[in-house]
């Protein structure tokens, strides 16, 4: 099947007198598995629905494969949608459940029996063909959904928050299915998730939304070591933010007075924002941590601080550590024997330039 590409370009959609999609540019390459992550009432399902034709935009165009579909009705779109609430006709086999599309669409008996069979083999479920749905797994409930809307093959596959009602083991298992399942298909694929490790874990690209605004659009990679501001920077992954003051700018370098470790030298300047106050961004597992009388190297700059708080999570130790007025987080990697500094320790924090970000204040 061809793959096409999903376009939007320049829409925008209002609630009475409530902007909720403003000015959404978005580019989505021919068969991408493409992420839109964004906290709850960011307009992921309202821009999802409105490539499903469920939602009409105020203004702006929708196009597939270069086409504008907008005044195009979901059912002559060829799309295929898959909700967080997959329902399933109870009283219906899953083999029903998969060919109720294509009975609809009069679809003669023996493509039916193929389709259908091709689409169960695909998610892994031929041998649950005479089962009901209450006879299912979630999971398995979740492939009958998939089955359901891939048999009808659409050239745009939607997924609204599919993996929400599964349980976390399952959800990490269904979403490399998905994935799988989504490469051999070559199907563009647009998932809604609010859930970054999932947009991180599956996407080649994702689209962060704050309050119908893309802020940024990128690689998952990108996304979590270029932010584009603050939102970004903690909405991907958790990140540390430190106000400084500009000092002075070179071309080699911009030196910087931040508060609890002042004076700072980084390079190169030319990524740095304009503007006399900036912020200095950083991951928790880019500092060493370490007490405060050990010996410290040139290589980091190393601020002095004082322990909060610490929680365990197997992997590694997240503890909160007080640095003039700011509480930055910092992840310690867990090895056997290693014990848990107290909290009130005193501690040395070593951030290493090269690790730093500046975003504009
Ligand atoms: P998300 O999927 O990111 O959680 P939604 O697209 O569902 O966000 O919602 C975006 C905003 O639009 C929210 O503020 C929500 O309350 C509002 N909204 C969604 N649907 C409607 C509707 N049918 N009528 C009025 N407001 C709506």
């Amino acid at each position: 099947m061809k793959k096409v590409s999903v376009q939007c370009r320049h829409v925008r959609l209002s609630y009475g007198a409530t902007e909720v999609l403003k000015d959404v540019d978005l580019d989505i390459e021919p068969g991408e598995f493409f992420a839109l992550l964004g906290p709850s009432g960011s307009g992921k399902s309202t821009l999802l629905r409105l490539i499903a034709g469920f939602n009409r935009q105020d203004s702006g165009e929708l196009l597939i494969d270069g086409v504008d579909i907008s005044a195009k009705a979901p059912w002559e779109r060829n799309i295929g949608m898959v909700f967080q609430s997959y329902a399933l006709w109870p009283h219906l086999t899953v083999w029903d459940n998969v060919a109720f599309g294509l009975v609809e669409r009069r679809v003669d008996k023996a493509t039916i029996k193929q389709k259908v069979g091709a689409a169960l083999e695909l998610v892994g479920l031929s041998a649950f063909a005479q089962r009901r749905p209450n006879q299912l797994s979630g999971g398995q409930q979740q492939r009958v959904a998939l089955a359901r809307t891939i048999v009808i093959e659409p050239q745009v596959l939607l997924l609204d928050e599919p993996l929400s009602n599964l349980d976390k083991t399952l959800r990490v298992q269904m979403r490399q299915e998905l994935l799988a399942m989504q490469r051999r298909l070559g199907l563009t694929t647009i998932f809604v998730t609010h859930d970054q490790e999932e947009a991180m874990s599956t996407a080649d690209r994702m689209a962060v939304l704050d309050h119908g605004v893309v802020q940024q659009v990128g690689a998952p990679a990108a996304l979590y070591d270029q932010p584009v501001n603050a939102f970004v920077a903690n909405f991907v992954g958790t990140m540390n933010l430190l106000p400084g003051r500009v000092r002075a700018r070179r071309g080699d370098g911009i030196t910087l007075d931040v508060e609890g470790v002042g004076e700072l030298q980084l390079a190169p300047a030319a990524e740095a924002p304009a503007g006399d106050r900036l912020m200095l961004s950083f991951r928790p597992h880019s500092l060493r941590m370490d007490h405060a009388d050990a010996a410290r190297d040139a290589r980091h700059v190393w601020m002095p601080g004082t322990v909060e708080a610490s929680e365990f999570l197997g992997e590694f130790t997240r503890y909160r550590v007080r640095v003039g007025s700011q509480s930055l987080a910092v992840d310690q990697a867990h090895r056997v024997g290693a014990s848990t500094l107290p909290v009130g320790a005193a501690v040395s924090l070593g951030l290493e330039p090269s690790q730093v970000r500046l975003l504009a204040a």
